[in-house]
């Protein structure tokens, strides 16, 4: 990197964006954009990822296309560049067609430096047309999980982007930037980008601050009254699976003297943004919401995120939980849980295509594993998000509260075997019915009702081995496949394991057997 190059980038962070240092890697990123290099990003929401877009996009010649899968996510950026100064702007269907005649001019002659677009824009011929005669200095893909069918947001136009980019003939590095990736969804982005060799840049997803805590859905309301008047005055937001759940429980609140307001993608926009703005200015304490609510809010001092209902995916509890706390003070994330929920957003996904509904299903699993297991809760977290924590955390409901250990030896070295004689290929249910000697059809298909350790661990119930296999993944004996989704095979310390065994103490899972009804 050249000096003056440095200098500039470091005067751009000052005089543009009012900054006197960069935060974690930003200039690591900047530089490898501006080497021209393909660079992968991933950080959790807030950040700072933007501006290791926005930088560079300044002090290069051309313009950088930002691919955005939301309007208002794209005119919240645009308008924060144009005040600034930047001109910046975007192209999609909520222009005219004089403005959009007057965008592709000025991209024409090198007047804008960010051109923000969706996927479903830049399909487009004309488009296509104007971008190939433009000058363009890199592509910034935004939202990129949104390209993986295997996360919680998929869209499929992400999964063009490469053709188009390609289309355009011009070897355009890419930055590709996400939230919330894990490996599978990571290997899944780099193949579709086609930048397997990418400059890679993970941030650690660990929020230290954040504190976790799974409980019973038993007497829920009772519970979050009780909760909330505990926490007066805090601000908090109460998540919800629908629009009728919203409602009735502002409704509830209300009734008992706690200042909420509900918002969701139901009520008029008046009405949306009036609520968002009672409170971010402090006007109520609380507000109860789909998810729908919280995209590019920046409320530092939320000090709590409960979940009424179990959400859809651990990436969602993940970005939702994210909002509490982010001045790195207090912040209380807590669930409600019961496995009805569970079946009740499985019936959601019957009438999706076939693979999605799979996806879908699995990620629900993932979400009740994560809810079931004793493992601290923020171990059980990072290593979703492919991060291994070495130690438990301290700070969450499993760790203060811990629940019986057992000593599990013998048990998991027959659990790492039976992956290993089925040859990686199997998931955790059929490798169960294996251990505990199960003769149905698939397993008879496969002859593995004739290995040795078929019916070896019969005496045990299937919620004890599927909680040894999630327990013994977690601990990194076992690896999730990122071709097949569901498949594990042994990592090196498990395959080390069952030649040289060691104790081992896994925990009980909860209990939540006599949650079946929804309290109300
Ligand atoms: P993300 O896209 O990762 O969620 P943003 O790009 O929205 O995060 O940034 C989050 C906040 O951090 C913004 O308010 C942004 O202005 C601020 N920020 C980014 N970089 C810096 C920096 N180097 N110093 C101080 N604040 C920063
Ligand atoms: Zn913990």
């Amino acid at each position: 990197m050249l000096t003056d190059e440095l200098s500039q980038i470091k005067e751009t962070l000052k005089d543009v964006f009012g900054y006197s240092q960069f935060r974690g890697t930003q200039e690591e990123i900047i530089q490898s954009i501006l080497a021209g290099r393909n660079t992968f990003v991933i950080m959790p929401t807030g950040a700072g990822k933007s501006l290791c877009y926005q930088l560079p996009a300044i002090v290069m010649s051309g313009t950088a296309i930002v691919i955005s899968p939301l309007i208002a996510l794209m005119k919240n950026q645009v308008d924060q560049l144009n005040a600034v100064g930047i001109n910046a702007q975007f192209l999609n269907s909520t222009l005219s067609k004089a403005e959009i005649t007057k965008v592709k001019k000025d991209v024409l002659n090198g007047e804008i430096r960010l051109l923000y677009v969706a996927p479903e824009s830049l399909t487009k011929e004309e488009n296509i047309d104007l971008l190939k005669r433009a000058n363009i200095s890199f592509v910034a893909v935004d939202e990129a999980h949104c390209i993986s069918e295997w996360g919680h947001d998929f869209r499929p136009e992400y999964r063009k982007i490469r053709g188009i980019i390609e289309n355009l003939g011009k070897n355009l590095p890419i930055i590709a930037l996400t939230a919330t990736a894990t490996p599978k969804v990571q290997t899944d982005i780099q193949r579709n980008l086609d930048m397997d060799d990418a400059e890679l840049f993970k941030s650690s997803f660990n929020r230290k601050n954040l504190y976790y805590e799974v409980r019973p859905k038993v007497d829920a309301k009772k519970q979050l009254i009780k909760y909330i008047k505990n926490h007066k005055g805090k601000s908090g937001i109460i998540y919800c699976l629908s629009r009728k759940k919203v409602e009735e429980i502002a409704e509830l609140l209300s009734v008992n003297d706690i200042k909420a307001l509900p918002y969701h993608a139901g009520l008029d926009a008046s009405i949306r943004m009036a609520n968002q703005d009672a409170f971010l200015n402090e006007d109520v304490d609380v507000i109860v919401a789909t998810i729908a609510f919280g995209m590019g809010i920046d409320k530092p001092d939320v000090r709590f995120v409960i979940h009424y209902d179990a959400p859809k995916s651990l990436e969602g509890y993940y970005q939702e939980t994210g909002r509490s706390g982010r001045d790195g003070l207090e912040g209380n994330c807590i669930m409600f849980y019961s496995y009805n929920d569970i079946l009740k957003l499985e019936k959601f996904n019957k009438d999706k295509p076939v693979t999605e509904r799979d996806n879908a299903k699995h990620l629900l699993q993932e979400m009740a594993a994560y809810a079931e297991s004793s493992v601290c809760r923020r171990r059980q977290l990072l290593h979703y998000f492919g991060e291994q924590l070495d130690h438990d955390c301290g700070y969450c409901d499993n760790c203060l509260k811990p629940r019986e250990k057992f000593e599990a030896q013998d048990d998991v070295v027959l659990a790492v075997q039976a992956v290993i004689q089925t040859e990686s290929r199997f998931g955790v249910p059929h490798l169960v019915d294996v251990l505990r000697g199960v003769k149905n059809d698939y397993v008879i298909s496969y002859g593995h009702d004739k290995l040795k350790l078929f019916g070896v661990g019969a005496e045990k119930d299937v919620a004890y081995w599927t909680s040894v296999y999630r327990q013994i993944t977690i601990y990194n004996f076992l690896e999730k496949d990122v071709d097949v989704i569901g498949i594990a095979r042994p990592s090196a310390k498990g395959l080390e394991f069952v030649d040289n065994p060691y104790p081992v103490t896994l925990t009980k899972d909860h209990d939540y057997s006599n949650v079946d009804e929804e309290s109300d």
